[in-house]
Protein backbone atom coordinates (compact mmCIF):
# COMPACT_ATOMS: atom_id res chain seq x y z
CA UNK A 1 0.00 0.00 0.00
CA UNK A 2 1.66 3.59 -0.69
CA UNK A 3 1.60 5.92 2.44
CA UNK A 4 3.28 8.84 0.79
CA UNK A 5 0.49 11.72 1.36
CA UNK A 6 -1.18 10.28 4.79
CA UNK A 7 -1.57 11.78 7.59
CA UNK A 8 -0.53 10.45 11.01
CA UNK A 9 -0.72 11.27 14.77
CA UNK A 10 2.26 9.90 17.39
CA UNK A 11 1.63 9.96 20.55
CA UNK A 12 4.86 10.03 22.59
CA UNK A 13 6.25 11.18 19.61
CA UNK A 14 8.86 13.01 21.99
CA UNK A 15 11.46 10.28 22.61
CA UNK A 16 12.30 6.67 21.95
CA UNK A 17 9.93 4.65 19.99
CA UNK A 18 7.60 7.71 18.73
CA UNK A 19 10.54 10.12 18.04
CA UNK A 20 12.11 6.69 15.33
CA UNK A 21 8.51 5.76 14.71
CA UNK A 22 7.29 10.10 13.30
CA UNK A 23 10.88 10.09 11.16
CA UNK A 24 10.04 6.96 9.47
CA UNK A 25 6.72 7.75 8.70
CA UNK A 26 8.07 11.44 7.27
CA UNK A 27 10.71 10.01 5.15
CA UNK A 28 7.68 7.52 3.81
CA UNK A 29 6.25 10.96 2.42
CA UNK A 30 3.39 10.92 5.32
CA UNK A 31 2.55 14.14 7.39
CA UNK A 32 2.86 13.73 10.74
CA UNK A 33 1.20 15.20 13.96
CA UNK A 34 4.10 14.72 16.81
CA UNK A 35 2.07 14.56 20.27
CA UNK A 36 3.50 14.58 23.22
CA UNK A 37 4.42 17.05 26.72
CA UNK A 38 7.90 18.46 25.91
CA UNK A 39 7.63 20.90 23.67
CA UNK A 40 10.63 21.72 23.21
CA UNK A 41 11.43 18.26 22.19
CA UNK A 42 8.97 18.49 19.11
CA UNK A 43 10.36 21.30 18.41
CA UNK A 44 13.91 19.35 17.31
CA UNK A 45 12.17 16.59 16.09
CA UNK A 46 10.21 19.33 13.78
CA UNK A 47 13.24 20.84 12.68
CA UNK A 48 15.34 17.38 12.15
CA UNK A 49 12.15 15.94 10.12
CA UNK A 50 11.67 19.12 7.87
CA UNK A 51 15.66 19.69 6.89
CA UNK A 52 15.62 15.60 5.91
CA UNK A 53 12.49 16.94 3.48
CA UNK A 54 10.16 15.26 5.58
CA UNK A 55 6.57 17.30 6.88
CA UNK A 56 5.64 17.31 10.98
CA UNK A 57 4.03 19.43 13.40
CA UNK A 58 4.19 19.55 17.03
CA UNK A 59 0.98 19.04 18.96
CA UNK A 60 1.84 19.46 23.00
CA UNK A 61 -0.80 16.76 24.12
CA UNK A 62 -1.32 15.31 27.56
CA UNK A 63 -2.67 11.66 26.92
CA UNK A 64 -4.13 11.34 29.68
CA UNK A 65 -6.44 13.95 29.18
CA UNK A 66 -9.27 13.17 26.81
CA UNK A 67 -9.94 17.20 26.26
CA UNK A 68 -6.21 17.48 25.23
CA UNK A 69 -6.33 14.70 22.73
CA UNK A 70 -9.45 16.15 21.12
CA UNK A 71 -7.54 19.32 20.23
CA UNK A 72 -4.52 16.87 18.92
CA UNK A 73 -7.09 15.72 16.34
CA UNK A 74 -8.81 18.65 15.71
CA UNK A 75 -5.58 20.54 14.60
CA UNK A 76 -4.63 17.93 12.00
CA UNK A 77 -8.13 17.53 10.82
CA UNK A 78 -8.14 21.07 10.00
CA UNK A 79 -4.64 21.60 8.15
CA UNK A 80 -5.11 18.62 6.45
CA UNK A 81 -8.48 17.13 6.39
CA UNK A 82 -8.18 13.58 7.42
CA UNK A 83 -6.35 11.00 9.82
CA UNK A 84 -5.25 8.06 8.35
CA UNK A 85 -2.64 6.59 11.17
CA UNK A 86 -3.08 6.70 14.80
CA UNK A 87 0.39 5.46 16.73
CA UNK A 88 -1.24 5.16 20.67
CA UNK A 89 2.58 4.80 21.82
CA UNK A 90 2.85 7.45 24.67
CA UNK A 91 3.74 5.16 27.90
CA UNK A 92 5.49 4.90 31.53
CA UNK A 93 7.19 2.32 33.42
CA UNK A 94 8.22 2.61 36.91
CA UNK A 95 8.81 -0.44 38.03
CA UNK A 96 9.01 -0.98 41.76
CA UNK A 97 7.30 -4.18 43.67
CA UNK A 98 3.69 -4.16 44.77
CA UNK A 99 4.37 -4.16 48.09
CA UNK A 100 6.29 -0.74 48.02
CA UNK A 101 2.95 0.93 47.28
CA UNK A 102 4.44 3.20 44.70
CA UNK A 103 0.80 3.74 44.13
CA UNK A 104 0.76 7.41 42.22
CA UNK A 105 3.46 5.56 40.10
CA UNK A 106 0.53 2.80 39.48
CA UNK A 107 -1.73 5.95 38.88
CA UNK A 108 0.18 7.40 36.17
CA UNK A 109 0.51 4.19 34.48
CA UNK A 110 -3.08 3.41 34.41
CA UNK A 111 -3.43 6.76 33.59
CA UNK A 112 -1.43 6.84 30.35
CA UNK A 113 -0.92 3.48 29.15
CA UNK A 114 -4.64 2.71 29.45
CA UNK A 115 -6.53 5.92 29.62
CA UNK A 116 -4.39 7.32 27.28
CA UNK A 117 -4.98 5.12 24.60
CA UNK A 118 -8.60 5.42 24.88
CA UNK A 119 -8.71 8.98 24.88
CA UNK A 120 -6.57 9.07 21.64
CA UNK A 121 -8.71 6.15 20.27
CA UNK A 122 -11.84 8.69 20.92
CA UNK A 123 -10.08 11.53 19.47
CA UNK A 124 -9.56 9.70 16.40
CA UNK A 125 -12.31 7.31 15.68
CA UNK A 126 -15.07 9.74 14.75
CA UNK A 127 -12.65 10.97 11.82
CA UNK A 128 -11.51 7.61 10.89
CA UNK A 129 -15.56 6.23 10.93
CA UNK A 130 -16.58 9.63 8.64
CA UNK A 131 -13.71 8.09 5.84
CA UNK A 132 -14.55 4.47 6.41
CA UNK A 133 -10.56 4.01 6.34
CA UNK A 134 -8.02 4.51 8.88
CA UNK A 135 -5.46 1.89 11.30
CA UNK A 136 -4.79 2.05 14.73
CA UNK A 137 -1.25 1.03 16.32
CA UNK A 138 -1.40 -0.08 19.87
CA UNK A 139 2.31 -0.87 21.68
CA UNK A 140 1.36 -3.16 23.77
CA UNK A 141 4.91 -4.48 25.52
CA UNK A 142 6.01 -8.55 26.00
CA UNK A 143 4.84 -7.00 29.19
CA UNK A 144 1.25 -7.19 27.99
CA UNK A 145 2.01 -11.44 27.26
CA UNK A 146 3.41 -12.25 30.11
CA UNK A 147 4.27 -11.25 33.44
CA UNK A 148 7.35 -10.36 35.26
CA UNK A 149 8.65 -9.67 39.02
CA UNK A 150 8.42 -5.91 39.97
CA UNK A 151 5.89 -5.38 36.43
CA UNK A 152 2.81 -6.31 38.20
CA UNK A 153 1.11 -3.22 37.70
CA UNK A 154 2.82 -2.41 34.12
CA UNK A 155 2.41 -5.87 32.67
CA UNK A 156 -1.59 -5.41 34.02
CA UNK A 157 -1.55 -2.08 31.84
CA UNK A 158 -0.07 -3.52 28.98
CA UNK A 159 -2.32 -6.44 29.27
CA UNK A 160 -4.89 -4.53 29.06
CA UNK A 161 -3.96 -2.42 25.64
CA UNK A 162 -3.42 -6.15 24.20
CA UNK A 163 -7.21 -6.93 25.05
CA UNK A 164 -8.59 -3.81 24.32
CA UNK A 165 -6.56 -3.66 20.50
CA UNK A 166 -8.04 -6.85 19.80
CA UNK A 167 -11.92 -6.20 20.72
CA UNK A 168 -10.93 -2.74 19.42
CA UNK A 169 -10.08 -4.82 15.70
CA UNK A 170 -13.22 -7.08 15.99
CA UNK A 171 -15.47 -4.26 16.39
CA UNK A 172 -14.14 -1.43 14.01
CA UNK A 173 -12.70 -4.09 11.45
CA UNK A 174 -15.51 -5.17 9.57
CA UNK A 175 -17.85 -2.34 10.26
CA UNK A 176 -15.90 0.46 9.85
CA UNK A 177 -12.72 -0.62 7.37
CA UNK A 178 -10.58 0.19 9.84
CA UNK A 179 -7.10 -2.14 10.77
CA UNK A 180 -5.75 -2.60 14.19
CA UNK A 181 -2.24 -3.54 15.07
CA UNK A 182 -1.11 -4.30 18.49
CA UNK A 183 2.70 -4.06 18.71
CA UNK A 184 4.32 -6.26 21.62
CA UNK A 185 8.04 -5.56 21.61
CA UNK A 186 10.33 -6.72 24.02
CA UNK A 187 13.86 -4.63 25.41
CA UNK A 188 14.35 -1.06 23.35
CA UNK A 189 16.96 1.26 23.65
CA UNK A 190 14.93 4.22 25.15
CA UNK A 191 14.49 6.44 27.86
CA UNK A 192 11.70 4.75 29.13
CA UNK A 193 13.78 2.94 32.18
CA UNK A 194 15.16 6.39 33.40
CA UNK A 195 11.98 6.94 35.21
CA UNK A 196 12.37 3.88 37.47
CA UNK A 197 12.47 5.39 40.96
CA UNK A 198 13.22 2.06 42.85
CA UNK A 199 17.01 1.40 42.80
CA UNK A 200 16.80 -2.35 42.55
CA UNK A 201 14.49 -2.19 39.84
CA UNK A 202 16.86 0.20 38.25
CA UNK A 203 20.08 -1.73 38.63
CA UNK A 204 17.79 -5.03 37.06
CA UNK A 205 17.10 -3.09 34.15
CA UNK A 206 21.06 -1.33 34.04
CA UNK A 207 22.02 -5.22 34.16
CA UNK A 208 19.63 -6.25 31.34
CA UNK A 209 20.60 -3.67 28.92
CA UNK A 210 24.39 -5.03 29.63
CA UNK A 211 23.70 -8.46 29.25
CA UNK A 212 22.11 -8.26 25.54
CA UNK A 213 21.68 -5.70 22.55
CA UNK A 214 18.43 -4.32 22.74
CA UNK A 215 16.41 -2.91 19.56
CA UNK A 216 16.85 0.34 18.55
CA UNK A 217 13.58 2.41 17.97
CA UNK A 218 13.79 2.30 14.21
CA UNK A 219 13.60 -1.86 14.78
CA UNK A 220 9.93 -1.32 15.99
CA UNK A 221 9.27 1.98 13.64
CA UNK A 222 10.03 -0.76 10.34
CA UNK A 223 7.70 -3.38 12.05
CA UNK A 224 4.95 -0.46 12.03
CA UNK A 225 5.88 0.25 8.62
CA UNK A 226 5.56 -3.44 7.19
CA UNK A 227 1.89 -3.51 8.74
CA UNK A 228 0.94 -0.01 7.79
CA UNK A 229 2.07 -0.76 3.90
CA UNK A 230 0.36 -4.42 3.95
CA UNK A 231 -2.30 -4.75 1.32
CA UNK A 232 -5.58 -2.80 2.49
CA UNK A 233 -7.00 -6.50 2.30
CA UNK A 234 -4.78 -7.36 5.39
CA UNK A 235 -4.44 -6.32 8.93
CA UNK A 236 -1.46 -7.51 11.11
CA UNK A 237 -3.25 -8.10 14.22
CA UNK A 238 -0.30 -8.22 16.51
CA UNK A 239 3.67 -8.26 16.26
CA UNK A 240 5.79 -9.68 18.97
CA UNK A 241 9.23 -8.40 18.18
CA UNK A 242 11.99 -9.00 20.74
CA UNK A 243 16.14 -8.41 20.78
CA UNK A 244 17.51 -11.58 19.38
CA UNK A 245 19.60 -12.71 22.31
CA UNK A 246 16.39 -11.82 24.85
CA UNK A 247 14.85 -15.14 23.38
P1 LIG B 1 10.35 6.80 26.08
O1 LIG B 1 10.37 7.09 27.54
O2 LIG B 1 11.52 7.16 25.27
O3 LIG B 1 9.04 7.43 25.42
C1 LIG B 1 7.83 7.58 26.11
C2 LIG B 1 7.03 8.66 25.43
O4 LIG B 1 5.74 8.76 26.08
C3 LIG B 1 7.69 10.02 25.50
O5 LIG B 1 7.65 10.61 24.23
C4 LIG B 1 6.80 10.80 26.46
O6 LIG B 1 6.73 12.17 26.07
C5 LIG B 1 5.44 10.12 26.22
N1 LIG B 1 4.51 10.38 27.30
C6 LIG B 1 4.60 10.01 28.60
N2 LIG B 1 3.55 10.48 29.29
C7 LIG B 1 2.78 11.17 28.41
C8 LIG B 1 1.58 11.91 28.51
N3 LIG B 1 0.92 12.02 29.68
N4 LIG B 1 1.08 12.49 27.40
C9 LIG B 1 1.72 12.39 26.23
N5 LIG B 1 2.86 11.70 26.06
C10 LIG B 1 3.38 11.11 27.14
O7 LIG B 1 10.06 5.22 26.00
P2 LIG B 1 9.79 4.23 24.75
O8 LIG B 1 9.99 4.88 23.48
O9 LIG B 1 10.52 2.99 25.06
O10 LIG B 1 8.24 3.91 25.01
C11 LIG B 1 7.24 4.02 24.01
C12 LIG B 1 6.21 2.93 24.23
O11 LIG B 1 6.79 1.65 24.01
C13 LIG B 1 5.62 2.88 25.65
O12 LIG B 1 4.23 2.65 25.56
C14 LIG B 1 6.32 1.68 26.28
O13 LIG B 1 5.55 1.12 27.31
C15 LIG B 1 6.44 0.78 25.06
N6 LIG B 1 7.44 -0.28 25.16
C16 LIG B 1 8.76 0.04 25.37
C17 LIG B 1 9.69 -0.96 25.51
C18 LIG B 1 11.13 -0.67 25.82
O14 LIG B 1 11.87 -1.62 26.18
N7 LIG B 1 11.61 0.56 25.67
C19 LIG B 1 9.31 -2.39 25.39
C20 LIG B 1 7.91 -2.59 25.14
C21 LIG B 1 7.03 -1.58 25.02
P3 LIG B 1 6.66 13.44 27.05
O15 LIG B 1 7.40 13.08 28.31
O16 LIG B 1 7.32 14.53 26.26
O17 LIG B 1 5.19 13.67 27.25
Amino acid sequence: MNIAGKIALVTGASSGIGAATARKLAAEGMTVGLAARRHDRLETLVSEITKAGGRAIPLVTDVTDLVSCQEAAKSLIAQFGRIDVLVNNAGLMPLSSVDSLKVDEWQQMVDVNISGVLNATAAVLPQMIAQHSGHIFNMSSIAGRKVFTGLAVYCATKAAVTAFSDGLRMEIGPKHNIRVTCIQPGAVKSELYDHITDADYRKQMDDLAASMTFLEGEDIADSILFALKSPARMDVAELFVLPTEQG
